[in-house]
C-alpha cells in the first residue's frame, strides 16, 4: 500500500504564485524549470522554483533543458538543502495534459533518491510533471503527472500557505 503522499502534489501558495507568474512572463514561450522542498521536509512540499533556460528551437511550442545549466542548477540545489521533486513547463496554448512528446520525455522517467520520513531509509520516489495551461486568459490552469506502475497517474494538488 503505497503512502497516501504519493497522491498527492502539495505546493506553497508563495510557490504556486511565482510558478504562474513566471510562465505568464515567458509567454508566448513555453516557460520550464525545476521544482523542489527542502531536503529535511518529510512531506515533499514544493517551495522552491527555478526557472531554466528554454533551449528548443522552437520554444512556442517545446522546451528543453540546457544539460550544463541542468547540472548547475542541481548542484546549487543540493548546496542550498533544497530537493528536486519535479519539474515544470507550460503549455502556453494548449491544455493542462501532457503530450505525445511530453509522454516520452526522458524527464518522465526518472526518479530521485529519497529518505523515508521515519525509517531513515533510502527510496525512490518518481519525479513529477508540472503542466501550467494559460489557454484560458482568465484562469491559469495547474496539473501535476507522476509515472507508475499502472502507466501516467495525475496528482490531487493541494496549496498550502506556510
Ligand atoms: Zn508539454
Amino acid at each position: 500500500m503505497p503512502s497516501p503522499t504519493s497522491y498527492t502534489a502539495v505546493i506553497t501558495s508563495e510557490a504556486i504564485q511565482k510558478l504562474k507568474l513566471l510562465c505568464h512572463q515567458e509567454l508566448p514561450r513555453e516557460a520550464c524549470g525545476l521544482i523542489a522542498c527542502r531536503i529535511d521536509d518529510s512531506e515533499r512540499v514544493a517551495s522552491a522554483i527555478l526557472p531554466m533556460n528554454n533551449t528548443h528551437p522552437e520554444p512556442e511550442h517545446h522546451f528543453k533543458f540546457d544539460p550544463a545549466e541542468w547540472v548547475r542548477t542541481l548542484f546549487h540545489l543540493s548546496q542550498s538543502r533544497y530537493s528536486l521533486t519535479g519539474f515544470y513547463h507550460s503549455h502556453p496554448s494548449g491544455p493542462p495534459f501532457p503530450s505525445n512528446e511530453d509522454l516520452t520525455h526522458p524527464l518522465w522517467s526518472s526518479s530521485v533518491s529519497v529518505k523515508e520520513p521515519f525509517s531513515g531509509a533510502e527510496g525512490l520516489q518518481m519525479l513529477q510533471m508540472w503542466i501550467v495551461s494559460l489557454a484560458d486568459p482568465a484562469t491559469t490552469e495547474i496539473s501535476v503527472f507522476t509515472s507508475s506502475s499502472n502507466g501516467m497517474r495525475r496528482l490531487v494538488l493541494t496549496e498550502i500557505s506556510v
